[in-house]
């Protein structure tokens, strides 16, 4: 017998919420059984993400909605100011968090573990569910031992509300936990004629670049520095359909978890 998972969305009516509808939409297994935006409000959420109508209206009352159709998983694709909220509403409904937005503050993400483990509600948290950006970080991580240097260059759409990027920060937590912390900055003072013009510092040591355009969706560049070479590692998301795989994977797999995993690598790289 096929079980079914049952999925909310909340951010239903935002860039990647209409992306995730779609994806529960066309995969076998889930069923969409709520949506939640403040957009869109009482419009069948099927036909806010362009495809035929699924039967369920978007609402803006996430409590009411969780408690109301019982989902087994809520997705979260929001903002950085709703997200941990949002998070914490659902575990105490019994609902396993599977959440992509972006920015969340470093306490509140440990307060979700921590009541993730009390509660034995599983959560996935990931700044990036592009496989490929997993693999650049994790090619990071194995070039960092070689490389002296390092510098991120991320590049979004104009309508980030985060800068740097989840991605970069994470790209450079494990530059730093790799190297001990011993990245080494700039070699010499440059006077810089604009202030930010070398980019921002992270831990005291990799520089983080961040920049904002429309027509960009998500990328980002590693570049390694070493003695009379460079290596560069670059990943594009060309769409927000590469994210979808990485979703429906954490969808699937949250289910099976007490706890909360933090980052798509934990869930594939087993
Ligand atoms: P977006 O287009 O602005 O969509 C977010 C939607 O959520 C908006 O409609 C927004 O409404 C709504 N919203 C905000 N607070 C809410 C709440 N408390 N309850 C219900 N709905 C709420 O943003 P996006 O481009 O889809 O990005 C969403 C997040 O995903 C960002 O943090 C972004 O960085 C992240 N992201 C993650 C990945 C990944 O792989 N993990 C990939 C791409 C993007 P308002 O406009 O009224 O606020």
């Amino acid at each position: 017998m096929n079980i079914i998972i049952r999925v909310a969305v909340c951010g239903a009516a935002g860039r990647m919420g209409r992306e995730v509808v779609r994806a529960v939409a066309r995969e076998d297994g889930l069923e969409l059984v709520g949506a939640v935006d403040h957009h869109d409000l009482g419009t069948d959420a099927g036909v806010v993400a362009g495809i035929a109508p699924l039967g369920v209206v978007v609402s803006n009352d996430l409590k009411g909605t969780l408690v109301g159709t019982q989902p087994d998983v809520m997705v979260d694709f929001t903002s950085p100011a709703a997200v941990a909220e949002n998070a914490r509403t659902a575990i105490r409904a019994g609902v396993r968090p599977v959440i992509g937005t972006t920015g969340m503050d470093p306490k509140d993400l440990a307060e979700l573990g921590r009541l993730s483990a009390e509660t034995r509600v599983g959560v996935v948290v990931a700044p990036n569910f592009a496989v490929g950006a997993v693999l650049m970080m994790k090619f990071a991580e194995m070039a960092a031992k070689f490389f002296p240097a390092v510098e991120i260059i991320e590049l979004h759409h104009d309508q980030k509300l985060d800068a740097p990027s989840g991605t970069a920060l994470k790209t450079a937590e494990k530059i730093s936990q790799t190297r001990g912390g011993d990245y080494r900055q700039d070699a010499v003072d440059a006077m810089t004629a604009l202030e930010g013009v070398r980019g921002g510092s992270y831990n005291g040591g990799i520089r983080i670049h961040s920049v904002r355009l429309p027509g960009l969706v998500a990328h980002q560049e590693v570049i390694f520095g070493g003695l009379g070479q460079t290596l560069t590692l670059r990943h594009d998301s060309i769409s927000r359909e590469s994210f979808m795989p990485g979703v429906v994977l954490a969808v699937r797999r949250v289910i099976g978890l007490e706890e909360m995993v933090v980052g798509l690598e934990n869930l594939i790289f087993e």
